[in-house]
């Protein structure tokens, strides 16, 4: 059935005179345009096309601008995208939306990673970056856009992706100065020639311009949290790709945390002997409980043992999977746990770091591993020579084989390595990185300081940083799992 134009708190003799007057606000009330014509109704329209009962957004100057202003509202569409297809829908803008640098834009973009636009469908471009591809090109899909005073919530179907409490005196860098919450219209756009936005369905709510503000305080004037606003107006994917659901914390509380914070997840089970995962059954059914949250999902493969223990197929799904070199047998067949004390074995120092070297640069050349983490963790005991085990040419062992088997390198938070000297080394090199936390409980998630300090040490650039292989094109279905064990 077709639904009609429906108007709540207003008279239809109200909204007449509304309608009548030159862009009027829109405020407790609600248009809900179904179709095609309902949206012409209330959405100016240019260069689009019709199909079926949607609106097409198709070469790069097609656009709808709404009739009306808005200042707090939530609004719904309904949107599907053919590949290629990127756009992003501006609100408290003005007539020519994204390129006016006016107000806020959340992105359209349903592309795989490493293609088109980091940013994906959902992301508060340039204030809270969101790079995990949510909806599949072809599919419909609701997009959700709240502001209650000074709070901005992006929906992607039932997930907040993206989140925003714009603070007194919001900082901001040349060019995005008009990013500032006002009122005013709302646009959307598409950006490039390729693919199609199709709309079929808008609903907005004009909301009271009396809503309090929100007071919540985020640490936000400290140095980390400035440089995590930087960060995002570069367009740098901040991106935390080693979290783990440990210690009680929920999938909701990593990813407000990474929201409030202006950082994206990556959660990881642990998956090998003595530890959740263990088969393919299990890996399958922790997919599956994961697919639909706003993180990147992520495997980690522990121990040497998991390469006897689950198949391609499962592995492929995951977004990425990762190792360290923390977990191995030696040369007297003893299993390593690098991290328990009772469970190092050093006969030679000399002898231990080749034997480590050796075995990470296995794990990294012969394990079908995205990102290399953790590394150059050393046991407790030989930790105070770090800067003298971990000679210039240790390093260039283990950096050589990240650069030949095109694995990235963690920068760990908690651990906070490797040094500096490392990272430089590799970053000459040409590897690429991810920042990972590692956390162990709930409480220890941080907001990647040492990753920070080494960014701005170093210099990295958003080129620096490892993005996940699309769908399809994983690592594991290339190389296959070993079928021995590597160390
Ligand atoms: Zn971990």
């Amino acid at each position: 059935m077709k639904i009609n134009t429906l108007f709540k708190g207003a008279t239809w003799f109200m909204l007449v005179a509304v309608v009548a007057a030159c862009k009027p606000g829109l405020q407790d009330e609600v248009v809900i345009s179904s179709g095609q014509d309902q949206i012409l109704d209330h959405w100016k329209a240019k260069d689009i096309t019709v199909s079926g009962d949607s609106i097409v957004l198709g070469n790069e100057s097609a656009t709808l601008v709404s009739r009306f202003h808005v200042q707090n509202f939530d609004l719904s569409m309904t949107l599907k995208t053919t590949p290629g297809a990127e756009g992003s829908l501006s609100f408290h803008t003005s007539e020519s939306g994204a390129t006016s640098g006016e107000g806020y834009r959340v992105m359209i973009n349903n592309s795989d990673y490493r293609t088109g636009s980091p940013q994906k469908t959902g992301s508060l471009s340039m204030i809270r970056n969101f790079f995990v591809h949510m909806v599949d090109d072809g599919e419909w899909f609701t997009l959700n856009v709240s502001v209650r005073a000074n709070h901005i919530a992006v929906s992607v179907g039932d997930k907040i992706v993206s989140e925003y409490r714009e603070p007194d005196h919001p900082l901001r860098t040349e060019g995005n100065e008009g990013m500032v919450l006002s009122e005013g219209l709302l646009v959307l756009n598409k950006s490039n020639d390729e693919g199609s936005i199709f709309v079929s369905d808008i609903r907005i709510e004009g909301l009271t311009d009396e809503i309090p503000r929100d007071t919540m305080n985020f640490e936000s004037t400290d140095a980390v949290a400035e440089a995590l606003t930087l960060l995002n107006q570069r367009g740098f994917p901040v991106i935390d790709f080693h979290g783990h659901l440990k210690g009680g914390l929920t999938m909701d509380q990593a990813a407000e945390h990474g929201r409030n914070h202006g950082f994206n997840y990556g959660i990881a089970e642990n998956c090998g002997l003595n530890f959740p995962v263990t088969d393919d059954a299990t890996l399958n059914a922790y997919y599956d409980r994961i697919s639909g949250e706003p993180v990147f999902k992520a495997m980690q493969c522990e121990g040497r043992e998991w390469v006897n223990m689950f198949s391609e197929e499962p592995v492929s799904l995951f977004d990425y999977i990762f190792s360290d070199a923390m977990t191995f047998t030696d040369h007297k067949g003893r299993r390593l746990r690098l991290w328990i004390p009772e469970e190092v074995f050093i006969d030679s120092e000399e002898q231990f770091m080749e034997m480590l070297v050796e075995r990470a640069v296995n794990i990294i050349s012969k394990e079908p591993i995205d990102i290399h983490v953790n590394p150059t963790f050393l046991p407790d005991v030989l930790n105070d020579k770090y800067d003298i085990l971990w000679t210039p040419e240790r390093m260039d062992r283990v950096i050589q084989a990240l650069v030949d088997h095109d694995v990235a390198l963690e920068i760990n938070a908690r651990y906070r390595l490797p040094g500096i000297a490392f990272i430089q080394r590799a970053k000459d090199a040409g590897v690429k990185f991810t920042f990972g936390t590692n956390n162990a409980a709930a409480n220890d998630l941080g907001r990647l300081e040492y990753c920070l300090e080494v960014l701005e040490e170093v210099d990295l650039t958003p080129e620096d940083i490892f993005l996940p292989k699309p769908a399809g094109d994983k690592k594991v279905m290339e190389m296959g799992i070993p079928d021995e064990m590597t160390g």
